[in-house]
């Protein structure tokens, strides 16, 4: 049973993490979206809201299930007895960032990360640049899943 965790903000999802959600679930029977709870961390979106909308998005999925967590990924990855974390990289300064954690949880507990490219036509897409558009009350819907509502 091969058990993928995909980690993040998702602060809010957007139409990128979820190409990446839709491509990984060919890779894996389960995938885990854990959403991180960082108390020092200021959020656009509750933690509510964040797992409500990545939820909306993929009712009816049975692969796929949603959750929060708080302190060390692989903490959280050795709970759910994962396969192996899932992230995705958009850009070289992404694979920078991402290599040394990888390596760092790799070094930790052993746990091995999978990453996806993202498609090229949502390699401009984060989270951030969604909220800033959304504090500029600009048009953000063609970035996030529907389910995406104004804070
Ligand atoms: P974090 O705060 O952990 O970086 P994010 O929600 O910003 O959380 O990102 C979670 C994961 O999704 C990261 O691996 C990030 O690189 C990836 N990601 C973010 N935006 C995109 C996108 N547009 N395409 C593909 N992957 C993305």
């Amino acid at each position: 049973m091969k058990r993928f965790v995909f980690p993040g903000s998702f602060d809010p999802i957007t139409v990128g993490h979820q190409e990446i959600i839709e491509r990984a679930l060919l890779l894996c029977d389960e995938l885990i979206i854990a959403v991180g709870e960082n108390k020092e961390k200021k959020t656009m979106f509750s933690l509510k809201e964040r797992m409500d909308f990545i939820e909306q998005t993929n009712q009816g999925n049975l692969k796929i299930k949603i959750d929060s967590y708080t302190g060390l990924t692989v903490d959280y990855c050795k709970k759910v007895k994962a396969t192996a974390l899932l992230r995705g990289l958009r850009n070289p300064s992404d694979f920078e960032f991402e290599k040394s954690i990888a390596q760092m949880n790799r070094k930790l507990s052993g746990i091995e990360t999978v990453f996806l490219l993202t498609a090229p036509e949502y390699s401009f897409i984060s989270s951030s640049i969604v909220r800033e558009i959304i504090n500029h009350k600009g048009d953000f819907s063609s970035l996030v899943p529907s389910a995406v509502r104004h804070p």
